[in-house]
């Protein structure tokens, strides 16, 4: 018998929760992707060339939404000079410092590497996209590229600094569960003569050509990739999404069909039982019948088989007091409980006082 009554468990509420947010959390974010990814096909591929300029200037309000430029980084008056590579100039600059350490897992009992940003600074000046073509004198001013959602640098310096260990500490680190290993310094840029592919709004202001932030919902791209392989990229993480969306949702599924199947056995199994009892019931008053005994004469103690002596035991493991000692022990092989049918393990003596 199932003791939880078809009820479901609140292992299993909470699973089914969890997993149904979790899938409707996922979906979203994986929507709001797709709606960028076939926003960033439709973008109006737009050539850098002498063109340019007379195309906006016909575009309504000097202006094309959303727009898939590529040309090469060009400075406009100043340029940032790296840190560390001689004549490597460019013109945006991070400089990032990452403490590298290990933690103590209590759970996995296992040391997990950690890395965490501790300081981080951007340098930026003012930049064109220039065509690959040097007779192509329009050029493309960049604004506020660090809005970009996609705004991939190039790695020019990298240094590890390990700390250095002592005995004590490493006692210490034991004992706190933290070990650090060292700092991690990098240094990124975005240097001159780079080809880049930017995705934004592009308009025509007083003989200047901008690209910026595109308006709400469309994401600003700049990045070293050209079109094709930006969009094939912005896909593949589109996949990794939806799959991943799939199989929570299967695992919604699954937990309320199985919630579902266990309600229907119990169903069933309430249903039998009771087949059962009313079997039980037809078959008394057929005794009661043949004895020709009255029905409203019979005790409500009296043993429900033969019907005279007094109830004397209980069955278990079902719990049914319904016979006495001598119909019990007439009872065919293998003992059943007449009610439920359940295989009667022992029995309990009643003593009436
Ligand atoms: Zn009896
Ligand atoms: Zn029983």
């Amino acid at each position: 018998m199932d003791s939880s009554g078809g009820k479901p468990s609140t292992a299993q509420i909470v699973l089914l929760a969890t997993s149904s947010a979790l899938t409707a959390l996922l979906y979203s974010i994986y929507k709001k992707k797709a709606g960028h990814v076939t926003r960033l096909k439709e973008a109006q591929k737009i050539s850098l060339d002498q063109d340019l300029k007379s195309i906006l200037a016909e575009a309504p309000g000097k202006c094309i939404p959303y727009a898939v430029i590529e040309g090469v980084v060009r400075s406009v008056k100043e340029t940032l000079n790296s840190q560390f590579v001689d004549n490597c100039k460019g013109v945006i600059e991070r400089l990032t410092l990452k403490e590298k350490k290990m933690v103590w897992n209590r759970t996995t009992h296992l040391w997990n590497d950690c890395e965490k940003v501790i300081h981080q600074r951007t340098n930026t000046v003012p930049f064109d996209l220039a065509s690959h073509d040097d007779s192509v004198t329009t050029t493309v001013r960049v604004v506020r590229p660090l809005d970009a959602a996609e705004l991939d640098l190039e790695t020019t310096y990298e240094k590890f600094h390990p700390t250095v260990q002592s005995l004590s500490n490493v006692i210490g680190h034991f004992i706190s569960g933290e070990r650090p290993q060292g700092i991690r310094e990098t240094e990124e840029m975005l240097r001159l003569g780079a080809s880049m592919t930017g995705v934004g709004e592009l308009v025509l202001d007083s003989n200047l050509v901008r690209l910026q932030p595109p308006k709400q919902g469309l994401r600003y791209f700049l990045s070293r990739l050209d079109y094709e392989t930006l969009l094939g990229k912005q896909e593949g993480s589109l996949r990794l999404w939806k799959a991943l969306t799939l199989l929570v949702g299967l695992a919604a599924c699954a937990t309320l069909l199985y919630m579902l199947w266990r309600h229907y056995i119990w169903r069933k199994e309430r249903r039998k039982e009771r087949s059962v009892l009313e079997e039980f019931k037809e078959q008394q008053k057929r005794r009661v019948r043949e004895l020709n005994l009255d029905e409203a004469a019979i005790s409500p103690s009296a043993c429900t088989i033969c019907l005279s002596r007094e109830k004397s035991c209980v069955f278990l493991e079902c719990g049914h007091v319904c016979s006495c000692d001598q119909c019990y022990r007439t009872l065919p092989k293998p003992k059943k409980c007449p009610i439920c049918r359940a295989s009667i393990d022992r029995i309990v003596p009643l003593y009436n006082s």
